[in-house]
């Protein structure tokens, strides 16, 4: 019996686990190697006010515009408040932030109004990140499992009380193929969603188990239509959507169309760094207007040492692939980025199951809203990580804390799920076109629609999965299903949600649609 028994090794799973295993037993189990995560390809980096001219309250209030009415406003105060400790506690792990003249180098992104984000390596913020906390894990006697897939989560007397794995690398017909820990606490930090969807930044390890496992153990999953396009993934037929990160608008780089012509200043004040949703979405309409499959992100007019100097990461990749970003305009698109919502959580990362908790992409505090300021991610899995083990070490911190205000509930989701249509058992490239056409960038009724049946009738189609590829295609279907869902219940359009027959937002709908697991626990079984 652990004490701890942390799902995933990105900076929210390892965070918390170094934190933990000052307190207690902790087994950290993670699918692939331990360093492979979103977090190792994170770019620009971490955002904190610990600048003279910045101030918690200003990051608050810029995080707020970001969410587009729905942020959580006691999440983001924690978030922005709790800030500059955990980037002490980074520094303190020996994170080697980037410096200028001995101070710490702080980089402008989309929507901050001042220079508040700490980067590692130029461009290799998460690389750094991952590295240090995996180097720090090695030495706290915590024991680690990888190549470990969770597969369920236990739930005795309405508590969770463990999970079961498997690893591929065992033969099929071998016992210890299938493994059962148990855990006082069990903390969910798989990570986020992008492989749902055609065109990602995501690693392939990004397929929303943690939600999914969530779900079926009764769970309550919140704002998960929520989902943020990144506007600038690099646009090369064939070759995979590779992040061109927001800090290099923030260094000055402009988005032009195929005429050569800048249109993000008719759009929005903030041009090119306005919020992603407004950027991803004017990139999609003059992509649609000239009939093109991209833009361009011109740096051109910009210093060559700086781009090099800055981003050497993504001058090597663009380098690789024939383009050298000092003189050629490069060709992007949105692609599916981050996941919103998620497993819902109070402030302390606990979830409606008691003994069950979640932290980084794969939960929902309600920090982000209805779109994520950038470079808030990274943080938050450090902030909430740090407060799920504050909650369980402290007796002073164990008051209870309500969940959001104003939620919508549906709790009976399984009512959705089409028996009666028979289908071919989907394909993963299936699910992604499906959902990167009707549940992406632009939603609408009919899209929706046929997305959820088709959904519904591919989870009922499926065999009962065996090994990791097969779990991952039904937690992906689940996911996609719920994300349908949901997208077709708010009829407006806010941050990550788009509808193109509601293009407003609507005051009514300032509230959060919260999808209960009850009903899924028992009909997940019945369904397959
Ligand atoms: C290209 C890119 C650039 C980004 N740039 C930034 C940035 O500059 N700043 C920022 O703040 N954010 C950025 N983000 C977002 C940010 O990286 C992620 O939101 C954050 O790293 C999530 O951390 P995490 O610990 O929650 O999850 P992850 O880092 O994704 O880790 C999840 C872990 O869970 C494991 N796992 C998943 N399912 C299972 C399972 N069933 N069983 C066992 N293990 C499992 C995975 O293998 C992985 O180790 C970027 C994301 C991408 C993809």
């Amino acid at each position: 019996m652990y004490d701890y028994i942390i799902i995933g090794s990105g900076i929210a799973g390892l965070f918390t686990a170094l934190l933990a295993s000052k307190h207690g037993s902790v087994l950290l189990l993670t699918k692939a190697a331990l360093e492979e995560s979103n977090t190792r390809y994170a770019q620009g980096g971490i955002a904190a006010a610990i600048s003279p001219s910045d101030s918690p309250r200003i990051h608050f209030e810029d995080t707020i515009s970001a969410g587009a009415g729905l942020c959580d406003e006691r999440a983001v105060e924690v978030l922005t408040n709790e800030a500059p400790g955990r980037i002490r506690d980074l520094l303190s792990l020996n994170v080697p932030f980037d410096r200028k003249d001995g101070e710490l180098a702080l980089g402008l992104e989309g929507a901050h109004r001042v220079r508040r984000v700490l980067h590692a390596g130029g461009d290799a913020t998460g690389f750094h990140i991952e590295k240090t906390l995996c180097r720090a894990l090695a030495h706290a006697g915590v024991e680690v499992v990888e190549s470990c897939f969770v597969t369920e989560i236990l739930i005795e007397n309405g508590r969770a009380v463990g999970v079961t794995t498997i690893h591929d690398q065992i033969a099929e017909s071998s016992e210890s193929r299938t493994t059962t820990y148990h855990g006082h606490r069990i903390v969910l930090a798989s990570g986020g969603a992008g492989q749902l969807f055609s065109h990602t930044t995501n690693p392939s390890v990004a397929t929303g188990d943690g939600l999914a496992l969530a779900y079926r153990a009764g769970a309550e999953v919140a704002d998960i239509e929520f989902y943020q396009f990144h506007p600038t993934a690099l646009a090369i037929p064939g070759q995979p959507a590779f992040l061109l990160s927001e800090a290099l608008r923030g260094e000055g780089a402009y988005l032009r169309n195929s005429e050569g012509v800048r249109f993000m200043q008719q759009v929005h004040p903030q041009a090119e760094l306005a919020p992603r949703d407004i950027v991803s979405r004017a990139i999609s309409a003059e992509m649609a207007k000239n009939r093109a499959t991209h833009v361009f992100l011109d740096l051109t007019h910009l210093p060559s040492e700086m781009i090099k100097s800055r981003f050497p990461t993504i001058y090597a990749y663009c380098r690789n692939v024939g383009l050298d970003m000092t003189v050629d305009p490069l060709p992007v698109a949105p692609a599916a980025h981050y996941l919103m919502g998620g497993v819902r959580t109070n402030l302390w990362g606990e979830t409606n199951i008691p003994g069950l908790y979640a932290c980084g992409e794969v939960a929902c505090t309600g920090a982000h809203g209805a779109n994520r300021l950038a470079s808030n991610s990274l943080l938050e899995g450090l902030v909430f990580g740090a407060r799920i083990v504050e909650r369980t070490t402290n007796a002073s911190s164990s008051k209870p804390s309500r969940g959001f205000s104003n939620p919508l509930k549906i709790h009976d989701t399984e009512e959705f799920v089409t028996r009666e249509l028979h289908t071919q058992e989907p394909s993963l490239e299936d699910l992604r076109d499906l959902m990167w056409n009707r549940v992406g960038l632009v939603r609408d009724e009919p899209g929706l629609s046929e997305a959820r049946n088709t959904l519904s009738a591919w989870q009922y189609s499926l065999p009962k999965p065996r090994t990791t590829a097969e779990f991952e295609l039904s937690n992906m279907i689940l996911i996609g299903r719920l994300m349908a869902i949901a997208a077709r219940q708010r009829r407006e359009s806010r941050g990550g949600h788009w509808r193109s027959d509601f293009p407003m937002s609507d005051p009514s709908w300032e509230c959060h649609i919260v999808l209960s697991g009850a009903a899924a626990a028992r009909s997940a079984t019945e369904v397959r």
